[in-house]
């Protein structure tokens, strides 16, 4: 099995005192385009494992805002894998969860009125533009970041797009820098507008985008810890930016975690049949016995022993 050196664990000694007093609430947000992998076991066990060890609720989010990518059958397959591995969350939508059941929608697809709204919000104020460009457009003329997306040229920003030809619209980004202090990186400095310029907050079929989506559900779920992946780590100053433009005042406090990566460096996705954890769970492992495989694997322990949900929340205890 590729491990990797154990990983500076250090941070977990301050985490405690890092997070919030009052009761506080994270989320499990992902995207049903395929089966769960090792990689979002890696993610539900940070996420439950800081909740459960200190007094967090947890949220648990259908990120299905992709209607052309997400399928339901994922989305049941994901709700029946998280109760297989234990990792029951305290507020959610679906009945799978029966004793938990929340009044209010926390699934993507149910929220397209809200995004409707906050992007008038923005709107009225005239900080959205109508966009015309395609990605190729983007990609032939705008600067890229190394491993980044192209950064927005602009081309459309004077707002000579007519708006009912399309239904993709960009919220102008200011300059401010994202200065936040991450639960385990500690001091992040980011520029949303020199990484990605402004930023599309609905697709030309009319879809809003992941990083507009989140952040309105972010707020409307009154989340105050974000526990992601460091794979995400560009969008969280980009969600910040957005935020504050839609008036949140309180951000939420953040930890960015390592993600499982191939030997040769890429990442794992949702194709790969061998980090599914159907497959592993059809081919007889245990739920401890991948928790154990999905630690070690981000250098969280220094062997792939089991790990019960108990081990789990033991490991996040400084
Ligand atoms: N839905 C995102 C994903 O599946 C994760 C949620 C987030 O932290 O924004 O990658």
């Amino acid at each position: 099995m590729v491990g990797m050196e154990r990983a500076d664990v250090s941070w977990i000694r301050t985490l405690g005192a890092q997070l919030p007093a009052r009761p506080w609430r994270t989320r499990f947000a992902p995207a049903p385009t395929g089966y769960l992998h090792l990689g979002h076991l890696v993610n539900a066990m940070y996420v439950w494992g800081i909740a459960r060890a200190y007094g967090g609720t947890i949220v648990l989010r259908i990120e299905d805002h992709d209607r052309t990518r997400c399928r339901p059958e994922y989305t049941s397959a994901l709700l029946d894998d998280l109760e297989w591995l234990g990792f029951a969350p305290d507020i959610a939508h679906t009945a799978s969860f029966r004793d938990n059941v929340h009044p209010h929608a926390f699934r993507q697809s149910d929220n397209y009125p809200r995004y409707a709204s906050a992007l008038d919000q923005l709107d009225v104020r005239g900080d959205v533009y109508a966009c015309a460009c395609t990605r190729r457009d983007i990609a032939n003329v705008a600067p890229h970041d190394a491993g980044d997306e192209p950064r927005y040229p602009g081309t459309c920003a004077n707002g000579h797009v007519d708006r009912a030809s399309t239904f993709a619209r960009r919220v102008r980004i200011g300059e401010e820098l994202e200065q936040f202090d991450d639960l385990r990186l500690g001091r992040v400095v980011q520029h949303p507008v020199t990484q990605c310029g402004d930023m599309l907050v609905r697709d030309r079929h009319g879809g809003y985008t992941y990083q507009f989506a989140v952040t309105v559900d972010d707020m409307a779920h009154d989340i105050d810890v974000i526990v992601r992946g460091s794979d995400l780590f560009a969008s969280t100053g980009r969600q910040r930016a957005l935020a504050r433009m839609l008036g949140r005042t309180t951000m939420p406090l953040v930890l960015h975690h390592p993600v499982i990566v191939h030997a040769d460096g890429t990442k794992l996705s949702k194709a790969n049949r061998d980090t599914s954890l159907r497959e592993r769970r059809s081919g007889g492992a245990s739920a401890d016995a991948l928790r154990g495989e999905a630690a070690f694997r981000v250098g969280l322990t220094p062997s792939a022993a089991s790990l019960t949900l108990d081990d789990v929340t033991a490991l996040f205890r400084a």
